[in-house]
């Protein structure tokens, strides 16, 4: 029988995120692609932990989209580093964020009350205007600033460590969350996680992915968990694809988990109905 070729298009719905596209994508399209509002957000869930064997949904991460009007979506891996590089990364994550303050006001009004996680270039904290700015948006949309919680990724340019420290710690004081993101990858430090005013810790995909093929991997996500807790923040575990590792994460106490399993990256509308499904079926 003949088979019907696999399109790039069902690829990227079944991996549930944007292929890589070849086209050029330059500083200019983006700028523009910034005034035109092309930047949109998807959300994805993240299930918490409210008693052994159940987990609810209340909370997103918001994750950048840019739908070009005629390429393909186009991957945050690609233009977030462009973004960075040409010094748009701020009004990008203003946008960002902006529109998922908006989110959670339709959210609110549809009686779902749901957190926000959204991400941070190492960038902006060397700004330290930026804190002010993010305060006086999530009071302009009502939102408290308890619900929303920035990841950000330890990279070289935090380069000036007291400047990133006066940040972070300004952001904790008028009670946003912190996350530190991809823990255990990259330029991640232990270090950095106890100095830093952390409130989250994200093990990172490469970790919980192979939880059940490295015995290894086991041992790290459990001592992973140990520590966020020592230390008082929370565990969450990102790129859960199974329910044995939603199992294996409950069993090790972790206390929230993100990844396909529960649910892809989707537009605001789709993640108020997954949210109403999931929660009927495993909050109770
Ligand atoms: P991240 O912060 O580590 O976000 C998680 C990425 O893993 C997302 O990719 C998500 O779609 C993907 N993912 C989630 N669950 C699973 C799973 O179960 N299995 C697998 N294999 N993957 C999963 P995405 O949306 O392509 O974003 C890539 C990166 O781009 C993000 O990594 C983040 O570092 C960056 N990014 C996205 N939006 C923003 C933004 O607004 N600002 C900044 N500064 N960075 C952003
Ligand atoms: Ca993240
Ligand atoms: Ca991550
Ligand atoms: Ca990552």
């Amino acid at each position: 029988a003949l088979q019907k070729p696999i399109l790039l298009a069902d690829l990227e719905a079944l991996l549930g995120r944007c292929l890589l596209t070849a086209a050029p994508i330059d500083p200019e399209s983006l700028v523009a692609a910034l005034s035109r509002r092309e930047i949109h957000v998807y959300y994805q869930p993240k299930a918490t932990r409210i008693a052994p064997n159940r987990w609810i949904i209340e909370g997103v991460e918001a994750l950048a989209r840019w739908q070009h009007p005629t390429l393909d979506m186009i991957s945050p891996a690609q233009f977030i580093p462009l973004a960075e590089k040409h010094g748009l990364i701020r009004t990008l994550t203003e946008q960002v964020l902006e529109t998922a303050l908006s989110q959670c006001r339709a959210w609110d009004a549809a009686g779902l009350s749901l957190s926000v996680a959204i991400n941070l270039s190492p960038q902006l904290l060397n700004d330290r205007s930026f804190p002010d700015q993010v305060a006086r948006m999530t009071d302009q949309a009502g939102a408290d600033p308890r619900r929303i919680i920035f990841e950000v990724t330890e990279s070289a340019a935090m380069s000036d460590p007291d400047t990133t420290m006066d940040v972070l710690t300004r952001m904790r004081v008028k009670n946003f969350g912190l996350s530190i993101d991809d823990f255990g990858t990259g330029y991640s430090s232990l270090k950095q996680l106890y100095l830093m005013p952390f409130s989250e810790l994200k093990i990172d995909t490469s970790f919980v992915r192979d939880v059940f093929s490295h015995e290894d991997a086991r041992t790290m996500v459990e001592t992973m968990v140990l520590l966020a807790h020592k230390l008082r923040l929370t565990a969450c575990a990102e790129g859960v694809e199974s329910q044995e590792v939603l199992d294996f994460l409950d069993a090790v106490g972790c206390d929230r988990a993100q990844g396909y399993f529960i649910g892809r990256p989707m537009t605001g509308n789709a993640l108020a109905a997954c949210t109403r499904e999931w929660n009927a079926l495993y909050g109770s």
